[in-house]
């Protein structure tokens, strides 16, 4: 292939001529060091390539080589537990974040090792002659205790199997399978296979995203529910609670494989967050969480470009272990330092700006990255579900909402978890603003809430939505015309979604009881909650003034608030004891008029 030649370095950004075979998004390398690169736009014989190294001492003249391919994932067995850059190359150690350089310039590290040898066992049902395409499982590979690596025929590949390899220990170059084609080609299947980063993986169908992504924090699960396959953005200032809520997810959620893409944070934060990782157990297994998570580190102080891919190379290894038929959920934090990498490489280009200086293809490449989320029926035998989920952070300058990255992405996901500055003040975490928050899938997850836990839920969640509504609105009637204007039934939704907030919403990330809630668990506090809530308006409907039921059941109340941190999920039961206290109470006082 011939070699282009350097014309102009500017920061991330090299031109270069002699390039008029290249083709867009073409990887190159670049210079006498061969730094790796990318064409993001062809002119001419001019190539325009963003380099995902620093490009310092990089000088006119110098040559740039053609690979002919595409930027491409490895994927195979040797991903989970692993810490990336966004070029997919390994860290060694958390260690490497804050200091520098992180991978020596011009180092080419292949991604998976190559030396491993990983435990095949090939697929009984399998045997030589069989048809195969694209997303047949041939074998399975133990990767880590919590997952089974599936291993599969690469999409596009079509024929009859020829060989399938014995049960043994291989690396992820050895072939395990040999596929014919039809035109007679005889095509080696290994353990790993590369995909183009930029490029959604295909399936068969894509279908409705309909059963819950369960994630044990309350306002989450039963409020503005996330499902398998769905998408959420949770946008807030600083010290909001962003990364706080995307760890949690991180840590907590029901997804068998979780994707951690740190876009642009600080170094040190995201070591912190990347050290806290091992030591953490699966809530659903008692497994070290490392078993089922890979991590992407782009932290701010490295290369802008690479901060760009990050995001499509964590989307495209969650396609994969989707392909193998698992829920895989990918948090991205931060999506807005994601764009601002967006806008420093178009500025560079001389791009014309769109709003606030980001280019003007901001909101597609953002929709083609939703678009990648969804529940599908993968390709290929035997039949099998997997999904992407994918939930960013977004963090708007002075928390407008209005701004391009923030408003764009909320025209693309279909959840809106919104942190709210007053909410984190008063130390109301999760500080989810329940009036601006939204979800659409709750009436797609109502079904599964009702067949597998509690036929009420739904119901029970819209009444406790419409009491912290109407508490806002009596809020504002209070604040206009003071208190005395409310009515014994207007004053009980105010008592009531006080212990919705503080009872229910509210959740602690660090207490060992409260951090997470199983389904069952938070369908036992809403029973409580609006047991309370009706009973007290039959008592009012019999004269019984608030203050009355307030005075009677207050401690009950305390208590009620404060068992989220006290009852484990193991130990529902105890919750009937606080229900008959509390019934006991309202009994005594609805007797005392009813005589
Ligand atoms: P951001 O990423 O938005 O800048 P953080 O996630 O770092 O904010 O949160 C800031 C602080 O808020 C945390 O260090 C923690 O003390 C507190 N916090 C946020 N969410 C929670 C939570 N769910 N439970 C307890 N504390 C929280």
């Amino acid at each position: 292939m011939e070699e282009g030649r350097i014309i102009r370095v500017s920061g991330p950004l090299v031109v270069a001529d002699n390039m008029r075979e290249a083709g867009m998004y073409e990887v190159v390398e670049v210079g006498d060091l061969r730094l790796v690169g990318e064409v993001t736009r062809i002119e001419g014989d001019r190539a325009y390539i963003q380099v995902y190294e620093n490009t310092d001492g990089i000088k006119p003249g110098e040559k740039v080589y053609r690979t002919g391919s595409p930027l491409m994932a490895e994927l195979g067995p040797g991903l989970i537990g692993k810490i990336f850059d966004g070029l997919q190359r390994p860290l060694e150690a958390i260690a490497s974040l804050t200091g520098s350089p992180f991978v020596a310039r011009g180092v080419k590290v292949p991604t998976l090792d190559r030396k491993k040898k990983w435990h095949f066992v090939p697929e009984k049902t399998l045997k030589p002659g069989d048809n195969v395409e694209g997303g047949y499982i041939i074998g399975r590979v133990q990767e880590t205790s919590l997952i089974e690596h599936r291993v599969l025929i690469p999409p596009h590949v079509k024929g009859r199997l020829k060989e399938l390899l014995p049960e043994g220990d291989y690396n992820v170059e050895d072939p395990i399978a040999y596929v014919e084609t039809e035109d007679g080609n005889e095509i080696p299947i290994t353990l790993m296979q590369k995909w183009p980063v930029r490029v959604p993986r295909p399936y068969k169908v894509k279908l409705e995203p309909n059963e819950p992504l369960l994630t044990g924090i309350r306002i989450l699960d039963t409020i503005f529910p996330i499902a398998k396959g769905g998408t959420a953005a949770i946008p807030g200032p600083f010290g909001s609670g962003k990364t706080v809520t995307l760890q949690s997810l991180a840590k907590w959620s029901a997804a068998k494989i979780v994707i951690y893409v740190g876009c642009g944070e600080r170094g040190n934060e995201m070591a912190d967050e990347l050290r806290s990782f091992p030591e953490l157990k699966d809530p659903w297994t008692g497994k070290p969480l490392l078993e089922r998570t890979i991590l992407i580190a782009n932290t701010s102080n490295m290369p802008v470009a690479a901060r760009e891919t990050s995001i499509y190379m964590g989307v495209t290894m969650a396609e994969y272990f989707r392909d193998q038929g698992y829920d895989v959920l990918v948090v991205a934090d931060s999506t807005s330092r994601w764009a601002e990498a967006l806008r420093e490489l178009g500025g560079r280009l001389e791009e014309m700006p769109a709003e606030e200086g980001y280019p003007s293809y901001l909101p597609s490449r953002l929709a083609e990255y939703y678009e990648r989320a969804g529940r599908v029926l993968t390709l290929g035998m035997p039949e099998r579900f997997g999904s992407v989920t994918l939930a960013s952070a977004v963090s708007p300058p002075g928390g407008d909402f209005t701004e391009p990255v923030t408003s764009n992405t909320l025209r693309f996901v279909r959840v809106f978890w919104p942190l709210d500055v007053a909410l984190a003040q008063a130390r109301h975490y999760p500080a989810i603003n329940w009036l601006q928050g939204f979800s659409q899938y709750v009436d797609l997850v109502a079904e599964w809430w009702s067949k597998n836990v509690d036929p009420q839920w739904r119901q029970m969640r819209d009444l406790m939505m419409s009491i912290l509504i109407r508490e806002d609105e009596l809020r504002q009637i209070v604040r206009l015309v003071g208190p005395e204007s409310l009515g014994e039934k207007d004053r009980l939704i105010l008592e009531t979604a006080r212990i919705i907030r503080e009872g229910f919403l509210k959740q602690n990330a660090y207490d060992d009881i409260d951090a997470f809630s199983t389904p069952q668990k938070q369908v036992r506090m809403m029973k409580l909650i609006v047991n309370f809530y009706n009973r007290a308006n039959e008592l009012i409907n019999k004269g019984i003034s608030i203050k009355k039921i307030m005075d009677a059941s207050g401690d009950i109340i305390a208590e009620i608030i404060r068992s989220k941190a006290v009852i484990r999920n193991e130990e529902l039961n105890k919750y009937d004891e606080l229900e008959k206290k509390l019934n006991g109470v309202l009994d005594t006082l609805s007797k005392s008029v009813g005589a």
